[in-house]
């Protein structure tokens, strides 16, 4: 069976590109150019993942989402143009999985697309994990115990937990808002000065050049990201 993407854009050039990409790559391509059309595919032909450009010309790309959401969990990838970040933010905290900045690469698409298809994979969901390893970062969930390479990483309470829930969403980016209401609570999702703290304190411990980090990284005015491979 072909994973099945739905493409909601209202842009052919763009339509094309990612068609011959995807195709290539052996997904079925279902395509819309509203996203009256994008929510019609999505209920009648439940694809395994939704790639949603946020400027359709018949409405905004949120309202697709919120539509989506309310008995839907499937995975959406929102691309949209550079600096909207604030758009990004918001369409992120309404339920979409992970964005991409256009232009971008072909690669850089279809490693969300495996994210978004393998959080979408029933078996996973629900069954904790015991290890988990990153390089050479390992986390021991059972024992609670972090190591990076043979030696053992000290982090806080507060280190540790932000550290899970960016494993648990590893590859996709994390709003500050998800961030601080997993870490802390539902209470505490305005902005917190100590999250950016606390992200610095851990890439202390755990990146080899924590200046220049290569798991745990920046999505400038969006969240962070925890980077796989
Ligand atoms: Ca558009």
């Amino acid at each position: 069976m072909k994973p099945t993407i739905l493409l909601i854009e209202d842009d052919a050039s763009i339509r094309r590109f990612l068609r011959a990409s995807l195709v290539t790559q052996g997904f079925e391509l279902l395509e819309a150019g509203t996203g009256r059309e994008g929510l019609a595919l999505a209920a009648s032909r439940v694809p395994d993942v939704v790639l949603l450009d946020l400027g359709l010309p018949d409405m905004e790309g949120i309202e697709v989402i919120q539509q989506l959401r309310t008995w839907s969990k499937m995975p959406i990838i929102v691309l949209s143009a550079r600096g909207q970040e604030r758009d990004k933010v918001a369409n992120l905290d309404a339920g979409a999985d992970d964005y991409l900045t256009k232009p971008f690469g072909v690669g850089e698409l279809l490693a969300r697309i495996r994210v978004a298809l393998r959080k979408a994979l029933p078996a996973e969901e629900g069954k904790p994990e015991a290890m988990y390893s990153l390089g050479r970062i390992t986390v021991d969930f059972e024992r609670r115990l972090v190591f990076r390479g043979p030696e053992e990483v000290h982090l806080t309470p507060i280190e540790y937990k932000l550290l899970a829930v960016l494993i648990k969403h590893r590859g996709k980016v994390v709003t500050h808002r998800q961030l601080l209401k997993e870490v802390w609570g539902p209470s505490h999702i305005e902005q917190n000065p100590y999250l950016r703290i606390f992200i610095l304190n851990l890439r202390r411990k755990l990146e080899d050049d924590p200046a220049r980090p290569q798991y745990l990284l920046t999505e400038p005015g969006v969240g962070y990201r925890l980077r796989e491979d």
